[in-house]
């Protein structure tokens, strides 16, 4: 993460934890036990946002694509698996306690090892040491030194260890990829910023296989490309977005090229997803390690190689936490000679838990209710949407709040002449429009 030229953010994390909570989109974990560190809840509004997100993840890269296949591969994988990964030996975090307040940090994330920034004492900061991010579990019956096991802390080495299996039963050649989307879990010394840093949390990996013949820059090139215009079409906007490339020091050994995709999040810039060329560093030591043949065999040529990797690894918690900040407006409405204040989330229409609203002008209205029901019935079909009654304004306010592009209003001159109005969500204007024509119109509209 690097904190360089930070723009002001458009809104504080107080007020995306606060919205998150009362309109349901995320809670705290256990939150009547007091919660627990780094895990969060997703709730009614927010399991479905979270669902889009992976759904538009999903259907750009596997879906829209004759080159990418589906993987699912389980969260406890053989323990060898984390020692071929580097896992075992390599991932963890420097860790440093401050003798004072017992507080603990990471010491990347300290300004400076003289002083605990949260007492503010000086020399009570112990030296760094590793503290390992892995999660450990048991499994079976026995409690010796073969029952241990680890959580994946990510889920690409499914796919790496799955590789013959895959490109065989697939019938693919490189260049070809495998998605998969599912939780890690990583001990985060310091879990916070909200679902920004967890110790549960879920990936969205694409790892990309091609051949050694040249092309690896040139489809690494490509996937930051698609990537680009997967932010762009779901509507992140680009001035709240970048692609920070990484130096020859900040790439692992083995990596030809890399590039972290960061947001501006209120505290700074975070990273959503890394993209990277990992050579064949993940299959040649899975190789050596298992010492099964996991290289590609050519028919064509009969050579065997072992394929070059592009990686893109997106968090998709992080990301439904990008566009939960990115929607987030807050604007004075001027009505006759009243100002009010409107806090609206301007999701992308494909993003919004809910598309469009449909409520009756009086709840005590049978007639009135009964056909706002009906049309809210009919439309469900191809959208996802919500019967609501109340306080008109209220409803708005509320629909604003948790980004219904669309609000349609059922009054008596619908009775009459079938007609209802339609609010647009972002510039507020109303249109009439027939209950014959609606689904034609919304969806013209949404897309
Ligand atoms: P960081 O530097 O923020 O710890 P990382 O570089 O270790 O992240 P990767 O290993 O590249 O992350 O994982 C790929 C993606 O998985 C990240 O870009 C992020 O979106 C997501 N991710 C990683 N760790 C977490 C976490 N603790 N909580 C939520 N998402 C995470």
């Amino acid at each position: 993460m690097s904190t360089i030229d930070t723009p002001k953010p458009h809104v504080s994390l107080d007020e995306i934890t606060a919205l998150a909570k009362r309109r349901g989109f995320i809670f705290p974990s256990s939150e009547i036990y007091g919660g627990i560190g780094g895990f969060f809840d997703y709730g009614p509004l927010g399991a479905v946002l979270k669902r889009n997100v992976k759904d538009a993840w999903w259907r750009e890269n596997v879906e829209q694509r004759d080159d990418v296949v589906a993987f699912d591969s389980s969260i406890v994988m053989h323990p060898r698996t984390w020692e071929a990964s580097g896992h075992v030996a390599a991932f963890h975090d420097k860790l440093v306690d401050c003798r004072n307040c017992k507080h603990r940090f990471r010491a990347d994330h300290l300004p400076s090892l003289d002083k605990c920034p949260d007492c503010g004492m000086t020399g009570t900061l112990t030296e760094p040491r590793n503290f390992s991010l892995m999660m450990q579990t048991q499994v079976g019956a026995m409690e010796d030194a073969d029952a241990q096991a680890w959580l994946r802390p990510e889920t690409a080495q499914g796919i790496f260890v799955n590789f013959k299996n895959i490109y065989q039963s697939a019938r693919k050649k490189p260049p070809f990829g495998v998605a998969q989307i599912g939780k890690s879990f990583r001990n985060e010394i310091t879990p916070r910023y909200f679902t920004f840093r967890q110790r549960e949390f879920e990936q969205a990996e694409l790892e990309y296989f091609v051949p050694d013949d040249g092309s690896d820059l040139a489809w690494f090139q490509s996937w930051v490309k698609a990537r680009k215009k997967w932010y762009s079409d779901y509507g992140v906007r680009a001035d709240r977005l970048r692609f920070y490339e990484l130096s020859d020091e900040e790439r692992p050994f083995y990596a030809k090229a890399g590039i972290d995709v960061e947001y501006l999040f209120p505290w700074g810039w975070g990273e959503l997803e890394s993209i990277a060329h990992r050579g064949t560093y993940d299959l040649d030591r899975h190789i050596e390690f298992s010492g099964k043949d996991l290289q590609f065999f050519d028919e064509a040529s009969k050579q065997k190689y072992t394929p070059i990797l592009i990686e893109s690894s997106a968090g998709m918690d992080r990301t439904t936490l990008t566009m939960l900040i990115d929607a987030y407006d807050s604007e004075t409405i001027v009505e006759g000679d009243k100002e009010t204040k409107r806090t609206v989330l301007r999701f992308h229409p494909k993003i919004a838990p809910v598309q469009a609203g449909v409520f009756p002008l009086a709840r005590n209205k049978p007639e009135l209710v009964e056909r706002a029901k009906r049309i809210e019935r009919a439309l469900r079909t191809n959208l996802r949407t919500q019967y609501d009654e109340g306080n008109v304004g209220q409803l708005y306010r509320r629909q604003d709040e948790i980004g219904t592009p669309f609000c349609m209003m059922v009054d008596y001159q619908t009775l009459d002449d079938g007609t209802v109005t339609v609010r647009d969500r972002d510039s507020m204007k109303q249109d009439r429009v027939s209950t014959d024509a609606l689904a034609a119109y919304l969806h013209e509209r949404l897309s």
